[in-house]
């Protein structure tokens, strides 16, 4: 069992590790602007500048007349509903940059993105450098518990994830199965650098579930920053079948996902 102040630990010390690292994602990462991210306000060192003190500050102010010019009200800023996602209404070129949502990178069926887009990258999987750190820690912490966590597949640019569909309708024989499966190029995952497909060397495929990794995984991905991203019986949401070993990073926003939480990322940033 793992308290909130373990699991707030773990995340000062991962982010410690990664800050930097994390700094230099953001700056090379073409996301797109965040919903409610930093934007920067132009009145604010005007607004909290201190108020010069008046030498003659005992003087009393008259009281306001009824004659006096009203003072004009202020246009209002239209503020963004919270909790509705701006529709992702991406074409064309602008596929080049994933849907964002909160901060949070969706790629799926619904969301695709181009063959141009290519998050920055580090070895030895191809993941973001934030996610491989996360990776790290969360391979550490199996081992402790007496896990071998083995990476089976990371990253997968849009021309690998073309080819492997085309290698599954293949070998599956069913192309309606293979696509349960497997994505279309453009609406895998694997293409953000964020997703790694887990294992602990000896089960692959649906077997996954009932292995002691793939159950400490479920149960404990989260305190890393990864969320089962396929959960069972959200295929109709997900636009995918349940994937036992799929493990998608989200960072810090995973804490709000149960152990064992079978809630999806769409249902999580309301898109489902
Ligand atoms: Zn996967």
């Amino acid at each position: 069992m793992t308290g909130w102040g373990d699991v707030d630990l773990k995340w000062k010390l991962s982010r410690a590790v990664t800050a930097a690292l994390g700094v230099a994602l953001l700056a090379g990462c073409a996301t797109g602007l965040p919903a409610g991210g930093i934007t920067p306000s132009v009145d604010s060192a005007a607004a909290s500048a201190p108020v010069e003190p008046s030498p003659t500050a005992t003087v009393t102010t008259p009281p306001p007349t009824a004659s006096a010019t009203p003072t004009p009200t202020p246009t209002p800023t239209p503020t963004p509903k919270p909790g509705k996602p701006a529709k992702d209404t991406r074409k064309g070129a602008e596929l080049d940059i994933p849907y964002t949502v909160n901060g949070i990178i969706v790629v799926s069926p619904k969301h695709p993105v181009s063959k141009k887009y290519l998050p920055e990258r580090v070895k030895p999987n191809g993941l973001t450098a934030e996610t491989q750190a996360a990776l790290d820690e969360l391979t550490k912490a199996a081992k402790k518990d007496g896990l071998t966590v083995k990476v089976r597949s990371a990253y997968r640019s849009y021309a690998e994830q073309a080819k492997l569909l085309k290698q599954k309708i293949i070998e599956y024989g069913d192309e309606k199965k293979a696509r349960r499966y497997n994505a279309e190029a453009g609406k895998s995952e694997h293409q953000t650098g964020l997703a790694v497909d887990l294992w602990d060397g000896k089960t692959w495929g649906d077997g996954i579930r009932n292995t002691k990794l793939g159950k400490w995984l479920w149960k404990h991905a989260r305190e890393y920053g990864f969320i089962l991203r396929y959960p069972p019986g959200k295929e109709k949401i997900t636009g995918y079948i349940y994937e036992a070993w799929h493990f998608r990073y989200i960072g810090a926003d995973s804490l709000k996902f149960k152990p064992n939480d079978t809630k999806t990322l769409e249902e999580y940033l309301g898109i489902s």
